[in-house]
């Protein structure tokens, strides 16, 4: 996150993954490897990318604004030589932040080179930022990523694991992490798992990536989640160590990975990410039924959800809504003009079918409600009967601080009005959104355990995992939320 842009809008109304990262250790061309990685992580963050390498004697990077395929072609990838690297495509409205900020970030240390990608955000990173300054660190970046790299800098303990630890234990928030030293790599994730991160093998080369997607797409097996609060330690000869300074509290992995960010196709928590979204439309149908004729997914990540809530209630599976594929492909610098004719060019009603029909539109969130509102519009237009709208997630009342660029709080529907004038102001004949225990139940457990729930659900229940130093005075959180 833009440590100089806390409270940053997003730019389409949509909750937006801000990272993905990817690493790699022991294998022949590592540069071509991780961009193959990066490109499944794509989805994770479109505007930025980067990838640093490591032949044994130097670190290698290059670093662009666009997507995987824009930024390398084979030539760069040829500039990154070694055996070793790590990369992060990123997403970000910036404001003047540019290449600086994008990662893997890269400092020379007393102990050597140190490359770092981080998928998350630092909730106390402006904080810290203040102390190093008035000690006399100097910041390159306005990434809160860099503030890592300081206290790693700065610490007085003798070997780099330890300063690494000793780092982490002064920061607050969501960190998956891919660092990469002269001696090997380091990957570890926050003690509660906000974010997440998954290990696999691929010959004799240990790969590490944002979903395990990235393993499928470079042939790589999986091999385990790295455990929340857990540091995989990796060397040269492809001896793996584990440590786990942050002993063992309870994880809090964000539910919205399973809501929206992560492709279906990967498996997040040893669960099926399309499964889970299935389940949670078949929830959603138990819970919110409506008279209709079709059902509609808005595509495309409400597509499971709608396939589970027609096996469900019964009520056939239509495309109602094509999406064109060729929107969005071409690099747009966040804050252009861009949102308003987004959702006409990129969604069209298929005419024929919704004529004189009553529709259950199927959508996995409500943000802004900006877009739900432009599509009912566009299916009441092409002769939709009766337009219900059902989300696949509770309402996103509270703004995310752990690496997931939301609007402003104001600025959410679900915080400003009850259900029935939510429902007024998209237009729709009904509005009606999964319940938590019903998303709950969806990944897999009884209900949400309100003395101590099984993820993160901050952005729905108000009930943040962690402190929020720099944060707290601005949008005081609930904590404690049942
Ligand atoms: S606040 Fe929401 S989006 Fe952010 S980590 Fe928690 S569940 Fe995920």
């Amino acid at each position: 996150m833009n440590l100089t842009h806390p409270f940053r809008d997003a730019d389409g109304d949509k909750l937006r993954e801000e990272c993905g990262v990817f690493g790699v250790i022991g294998a022949k061309d590592a540069a071509n490897v991780a961009a193959a990685g990066l490109h499944s992580l794509q989805h994770r963050g479109q505007e930025a990318v980067g990838i640093t390498s490591y032949d044994g004697s130097e670190f290698y990077s290059h670093r662009g604004l666009g997507h995987v395929a824009q930024v390398f072609s084979q030539k760069e990838l040829d500039a990154l030589p070694g055996m070793m690297a790590s990369g992060h495509v990123r997403y970000s409205t910036t404001g003047g932040s540019g290449l600086r900020n994008v990662q893997p970030l890269f400092a020379d240390l007393a102990s050597g080179g140190f490359a770092i990608a981080h998928n998350g955000n630092i909730s106390n990173a402006m904080a810290l930022k203040r102390d190093l300054v008035a000690k006399g660190s100097i910041f390159q970046s306005t990434s809160d990523t860099e503030t890592i790299i300081h206290l790693v800098a700065t610490s007085r303990y003798p070997t780099l694991l330890d300063r690494f630890i000793d780092a982490l234990r002064m920061v607050e928030g969501a960190y998956s992490l891919i660092c990469m030293t002269p001696e090997g790599m380091i990957a570890c994730r926050d003690p509660l798992g906000i974010r997440p991160l998954v290990m696999g093998r691929l010959g004799d080369a240990i790969v590490f990536a944002s979903e395990t997607v990235a393993l499928d797409v470079i042939g790589a097996e999986f091999t385990r989640a790295v455990e929340p609060g857990e540091l995989v330690q990796v060397d040269h000869k492809g001896t793996i160590s584990s440590h786990r300074p942050f002993g063992t509290p309870s994880p809090r992995p964000c539910i919205f990975e399973h809501v929206y960010f992560s492709r279906p196709d990967s498996v997040m928590d040893g669960r099926s990410v399309y499964g889970v979204r299935k389940q949670i439309g078949v929830e959603l149908a138990k819970e919110a039924p409506a008279p209709a004729d079709l059902v509609i997914p808005v595509p495309d990540s409400g597509v499971p959800a709608a396939i589970g809530y027609a096996q469900e209630s019964g009520i056939p599976f239509e495309l109602g809504i094509i999406r064109s594929h060729y929107v969005g492909r071409t690099f747009i610098q966040p804050g252009e003009q861009a949102r308003h004719n987004d959702v006409k060019r990129k969604h069209n009603a298929n005419r024929a079918l919704v004529e004189g029909k009553k529709i259950i539109l199927i959508d996995d969130s409500i943000v802004r409600g900006t877009t739900s509102l432009k599509i009912v519009e566009m299916m009441r237009d092409a002769g939709a009967a009766e337009v219900h709208m059902r989300i696949a997630s509770p309402p996103t009342e509270h703004s995310c601080f752990y690496g997931v660029d939301t609007p402003e709080r104001s600025k959410l529907l679900a915080a400003n009005m009850d259900i029935e004038a939510m429902a007024a102001f998209i237009k729709a004949d009904s509005l009606a959104f999964v319940s938590i225990d019903g998303l709950y139940r969806a990944v897999g457990e009884a209900k949400r355990n309100s003395k101590c729930p099984q993820f993160c659900d901050a952005c729905f229940s108000g009930d943040y995992p962690t402190k929020l130093t720099d944060f707290t005075e601005r949008q005081p959180p609930k904590l404690n939320a049942a």
